[in-house]
């Protein structure tokens, strides 16, 4: 039956849509940038007045065969009289995969003529594609997780890390700004993992991993575990002083979680603390940042545990203390301002 045949029988109170613009308004629809949710939902009321049906409904099937129903009725208000119904079903497919169905219920008893049938199958083909296409993203966010997270400890994992750090090192570069890295260990672990067994083990790597990101303040701020007890924290455009203030609220809050450990002087879990601080340049690498970090966290080991070291300089827990690189042959390079800052912190 020809659409003007169908309008004149059921006349509708809103004007439909002209049913050849149709596909090209869903393909529109489903491209827009909402939540799929909201898409959906939206495809169900176009189609609604589109075809002047009574109701649109599309039930999805995900992955796991559970289902989730969209659908607009029509107001009652605005169907006026009360006709006999018919469903119109058809199924969501790409090839063999089932996403899904859309039903539509007609009011009338007639078919739908063949040009509003293919216009139905064209619109059905498209949402399944849409449908196809949020799978699929999905599915890389999941793959990116899988490849960047840490599964212990939800925080970045050492891959993360590794081109973070390049990341950082060539936009600090750029802008001539300082990149900081804290590397942190913490202490006396094996024991811990010892005394207490593994499972407990992996809860306090988990909790120590949460109480480092939630003392991170800047969006650009990233952590990592940088492998076993080890995080590592990539600071951009922060200066040495500002790196020991991010290293102190770190230090105290994993100090605050009071999980007990009687090893090496402690009564509860410590971490210690080394970092570095450089302005990039062409003769320096992300690599010898991090190397600089590492050896000052290795100075704070060597020390008391549960301290911060600066590159150069050490920063005690409560006080501060030059600590002479120098004499171990390490010249790293630092950014001037970041040795007239700590010295006037331990002066
Ligand atoms: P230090 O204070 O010098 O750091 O002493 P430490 O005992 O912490 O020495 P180290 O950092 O070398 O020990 C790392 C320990 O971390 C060894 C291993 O038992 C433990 N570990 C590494 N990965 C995991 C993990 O995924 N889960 C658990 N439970 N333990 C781990
Ligand atoms: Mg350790």
């Amino acid at each position: 039956m020809p659409q003007k045949d169908a309008a004149a029988t059921h006349p509708s109170p809103t004007p439909s849509i002209e049913l050849g613009d149709l596909t090209r308004q869903v393909a529109e629809l489903l491209a827009e940038k909402q939540s799929p949710a909201q898409r959906i939902t939206d495809l169900c009321t176009l189609l609604t007045f589109a075809f002047r049906a009574k109701s649109v409904s599309i039930l999805i099937e995900d992955a796991a065969h559970s289902h989730m129903e969209y659908r607009y009725d029509l107001p009652l208000g605005s169907v006026g009289e009360t006709h006999a119904c018919r469903t119109k079903t058809i199924p969501l497919k790409i090839g063999a995969r089932f996403m899904g169905v859309l039903t539509m219920t007609l009011r009338g008893r007639g078919d739908l003529n063949e040009r509003d049938e293919l216009t139905l199958e064209a619109c059905a083909r498209y949402l399944a594609v849409s449908l196809r296409n949020a799978i699929l993203a999905d599915l890389n966010g999941d793959l990116r997780r899988l490849i960047e997270v840490d599964a212990l400890t939800d925080v970045g994992n050492r891959r993360r890390f590794d081109a973070a750090i390049v990341t950082e090192w060539r936009r600090c570069g750029r802008s001539a700004k300082p990149l900081s890295v804290v590397m942190i260990d913490i202490d006396c672990f094996k024991e811990f993992n010892d005394r207490y067994g593994h499972a407990f083990g992996d809860a306090c790597l988990r909790q120590t991993a949460q109480a480092i990101s939630e003392s991170t303040m800047r969006a650009s701020d990233f952590v990592a575990r940088y492998g076993g007890d080890e995080f590592a924290v990539v600071l951009p455009e922060t200066d040495s002083p500002g790196a020991v203030t991010v290293a102190e609220n770190i230090r105290s809050a994993v100090q605050k979680l009071r999980i007990p450990h009687d090893a090496d002087r402690a009564t509860s879990i410590s971490i210690s603390l080394g970092i570095a601080t450089m302005i990039p340049t062409q003769e320096a690498n992300p690599g010898s940042l991090v190397e600089a970090a590492d050896r000052a966290l290795y100075c704070s080991k060597a020390s008391t545990r549960n301290r911060i070291f600066v590159a150069s300089y050490a920063v005690q827990v409560p006080e501060q203390r030059l600590f002479d690189a120098a004499a171990r042959g390490e010249r790293p390079q630092y950014h001037d301002s970041v040795k007239n800052a700590l010295r006037r912190r331990s002066d």
